[in-house]
């Protein structure tokens, strides 16, 4: 069995990041990351290649070009941690042992939620900027869309960028709008939740976008099947008591969100909370029963949007109580919940949304550089020209931009 003092599951945004923080806390530690993909994905820059403003080769890069050259890199899927004997096994039957583990294997898009879709998706109008490679074909399709039905889905919550839905929606519109044909088309959002967003200070300027674009908004309106070639969708609308009802809905065009769920080898685990997801201490991000197990980013249970954003504020954190635990220290460093939303109202301006646990406003600038309960041209600048550079530069590297650490109060 090989063994590595941390072993840090998954090399997405949060996997990397990590292992960017950890080395440079200290720069001798033994690190492996087990990762399959031969290619790591901005998603955050999925939307703007749907709404198309970025080219989709921006979005991705070989895994091999992000791996940081001090880790030692499986290229493997984990398929079961063994907690009780510190150890992981791979796909291939093999074991790593370690002394610590990280948890950053993300989620799990359950396209089967929804009859029907993932056969459809790509043909006959039927889309999601959620699928890797789709989103030229959103933008594909909101060029050509002349006339008819437009409808956009959100799945019941937790989802990955709760925003992301909306923001096709609304990028969409824009373009229809600016291209003389919104007044040709029917567009729909059909939305498993009962609110536009979750945290209220940021709903009356979404209100005034869906008003601006005329959106027929439909709450707990949960999307259950699509027929491609019908071109039909059904949706599931449950009203106060309980009862359910179907209703089918015709479309020339069909941008989907799948309802997500922790991958299978944490959600069927003793890792796992009640929802299926990873158990952590929503402030030092350790697991709430093994110790020697931290965890971050879309994986996990706490109560963060889950999101890019989340996770530049969370790896410093890991790192900062990993080495702590590692050196048998109190740990001292404190995650308060961030969590950050840019949603794409319209092409050059963005309602950036930043909280943290509870709903409380977290906003990373003064009001007059940006108000984030409105829509501002700053914050589309921060997006479309900013972000990107900080995530492949900033963020994969260590370098922790305005990331540092609450300090917890330890009693006793
Ligand atoms: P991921 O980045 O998804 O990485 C998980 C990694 O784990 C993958 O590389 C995967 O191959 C690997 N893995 C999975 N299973 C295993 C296994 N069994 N063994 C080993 N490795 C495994 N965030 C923002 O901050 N702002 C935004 O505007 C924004 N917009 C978004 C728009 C869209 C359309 C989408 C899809 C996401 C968006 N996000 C946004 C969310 C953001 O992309 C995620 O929150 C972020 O990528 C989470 O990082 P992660 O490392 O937890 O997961």
């Amino acid at each position: 069995v090989k063994a590595h003092t941390v072993v840090i599951v998954g090399g997405g945004a949060a996997g990397i990041s990590v292992a960017a923080s950890l080395h440079r806390r200290d720069p001798g530690i033994d690190l492996a990351i087990i990762e399959p993909a031969t290619r790591h994905h901005y998603q955050p820059g999925w939307t703007m290649v749907g709404g198309g403003v970025f080219r989709p080769e921006v979005t991705s890069k070989p895994m091999a070009e992000v791996m940081p050259q001090f880790v030692s890199w499986y290229q493997k899927a984990v398929t079961a941690v063994d907690q009780d004997n510190n150890q992981v096994v791979l796909d291939d039957g093999s074991a790593i042992s370690y002394e610590s583990l990280v948890l950053a294997p993300g989620l799990e898009l359950n396209w089967g939620g929804i009859e029907g879709l993932e056969a459809a998706l790509g043909n006959n109008g039927v889309t999601s900027n959620y699928r890797e490679g789709m989103a030229s074909y959103t933008w594909d399709m909101v060029q050509n869309l002349k006339q008819g039905r437009a409808l956009f889905s959100q799945p019941p919550m937790p989802i990955k960028c709760a925003g992301a839905p909306q923001k096709a929606m609304y990028l969409s519109a824009d373009y229809w709008l600016k291209h003389g044909v919104l007044g040709n088309l029917d567009v729909q959002f059909h939305n498993a939740g009962a609110v536009l967003f979750g945290v209220p200070a940021y709903v009356p300027a979404l209100e005034a976008y869906i008003e601006k674009y005329g959106i027929d908004v439909n709450f707990q309106s949960t999307l259950v099947a699509v027929n491609g070639p019908a071109k039909t969708a059904v949706f599931r609308s449950t009203d106060g008591d309980g009862n359910s009802q179907d209703r089918e809905v015709n479309f020339e065009m069909l941008h989907a969100v799948p309802p997500q769920r922790a991958p299978q080898f944490i959600r069927e685990s003793a890792l796992a909370n009640e929802g299926g997801w990873l158990d952590l201490e929503d402030d030092t991000l350790r697991h709430k029963t093994f110790p020697n197990i931290f965890g971050l980013g879309d994986v996990s249970g706490t109560g963060n949007a889950k999101t890019a954003a989340a996770v530049r504020k969370q790896a410093p954190v890991v790192a900062e109580n990993l080495i702590a635990s590692l050196r048998n220290e109190p740990l001292r460093a404190a995650y308060l919940g961030y969590g950050s939303c840019p949603l794409t109202v319209e092409n050059g301006k963005i309602v950036l949304a930043e909280f943290g646990y509870g709903g409380v406003l977290q906003p990373s600038f003064p009001k007059w550089i940006n108000d984030g309960t409105k829509a501002t041209r700053a914050a589309w600048y921060l997006k479309a020209k900013q972000l990107p550079t900080l995530y492949w530069h900033g963020m994969l590297k260590g370098h922790e931009w305005m990331a540092k650490p609450a300090v917890r109060s330890i009693k006793g």
